[in-house]
């Protein structure tokens, strides 16, 4: 079956595909369809509405439901302003580690799924198994969920779905939710020194931080001891905040954003609630001074959780093939919860580590990939 030296020679390949989510990701797309149709796969690709990224489903085995999904995205995050020490789009070994964007988040897992296929698709498969790979997974999970309705439209339910996010091949069986969300304060410009001209969306903005600042500080009091989140409650940060052009220049805009990631069982709409009914108010007494002037709230990407602990089969098959049998939660968002939301029972497992996702001189140990080799042997051995 399968060696090593396959898997790191496939994911050399994908490496070399620059693949950052602001471009199209067709040409990775094309590639890995070229590799699984003579094998007999069936492929089915769900657009973006530009036409210009795509993700990939292909089924082998028989249009039945039930049946595996492995699930990974094909996009990276951006390497820019990064101190790399090689070409990040070429792989690069070096002590036992492999070197490049996605080695580790997550196109090792890619690697194996492609690297497997020769052998699943021999597998007398009474019930299918799909691949499905993703664009925008790291720009808020935009792309897995128009693939889902697409599964949930051919009448594919699954009944286990394998993401294989890096997470040193742990059964990773919860993780929060994630809602992020933009607001811009649009003012009027005038001289600083005659304020009353005009009106500034700094300050505008600072009233409505200071209400989210408090919202924040109140979440900390829902905490679980039970709960295996860390921290074990939800959190609210300002990820970005921009406004004004000089300091003698009142404010035209100024623009935030911020992310609430809630454990399972809470309401991000109640939580946000003040928060929005603030904004609003805002925005009616700033247009009835000058009809430009406003507040624009908007949802960029609401990212359900996934709830650990249901011991679904999904989460049985990682289980019987890691051995991991601990109960571990995350505070990253995944395409898992969206899956699961879907009612197809999802687990995240993979190669790599967490840690090493995202960073300048990002690498995946070549040793995670040889035990991804084991376990993908005795998956496919599982196949019927
Ligand atoms: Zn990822």
């Amino acid at each position: 079956m399968t060696d090593l030296a396959t898997v790191t020679r496939l994911l050399s390949d994908l490496i070399g595909f620059d693949t950052t989510s602001r471009y199209s990701n067709l040409a990775l797309i094309d590639w890995i369809e070229a590799q699984l149709v003579p094998l007999g796969g069936h492929p089915i690709r769900i657009e973006n509405s530009e036409g210009n990224k795509a993700n990939l489903w292909v089924r082998f085995g028989p249009d039945l439901p039930g049946g595996l999904v492995l699930s990974g995205h094909t996009d990276v995050v951006p390497v820019d302003d990064q101190d790399w020490h090689t070409d990040p789009f070429s792989m690069t070994e070096k002590d036992g580690k492999l070197f490049g964007r996605g080695t580790c988040d997550m196109k090792g897992f890619i690697a194996l799924c492609l690297a497997f296929a020769p052998f699943m698709a021999k597998r007398p498969l009474t019930r299918p198994v799909h691949f499905a790979f993703s664009f925008d997974e790291e720009v808020g999970c935009q792309g897995a969920p128009l693939m889902i309705q697409k599964m949930i439209e051919a009448g594919a339910r699954p009944d286990a779905v394998w993401v294989g996010e890096p997470t040193l091949w742990q059964v990773v069986s919860g993780h929060k939710g994630i809602m992020l969300t933009e607001v811009v304060v649009t003012g009027r410009e005038a001289h600083s020194s005659l304020p009353q001209l005009g009106v500034s969306a700094n300050w505008e903005a600072v009233d409505l931080l200071s209400a989210l600042r408090a919202l924040e500080r109140d979440l900390a009091r829902h905490t679980d001891p039970e709960s295996p989140f860390d921290p074990p409650y939800p959190t609210l940060t300002i990820g970005e905040l921009q406004g004004g052009t000089a300091t003698n220049i009142l404010a035209r805009e100024c623009k935030f954003l911020f992310d609430l990631r809630c454990p399972p069982g809470f309401d991000p709409d109640a939580i946000l609630a003040p928060f929005i009914e603030l904004a609003a108010r805002t925005d009616k007494a700033l247009k009835a001074k000058y009809p430009e002037c406003g507040v624009r709230v908007k949802k960029l990407t609401n990212v359900p959780p996934l709830t650990p602990g249901e011991h679904n089969a999904a989460e049985a098959l990682a289980r019987a093939l890691t051995g991991d049998n601990a109960l571990r939660a995350v505070a990253y968002a995944t395409e898992a919860g969206q899956f699961h939301q879907a009612g197809m029972p999802a687990i995240i497992c993979g190669p790599g580590s967490i840690d090493q996702a995202h960073t300048p001189n990002e690498f995946i140990d070549i040793a995670q990939l040889s035990e991804g080799v084991t376990l993908f042997q005795k998956l496919v051995a599982r196949l019927n």
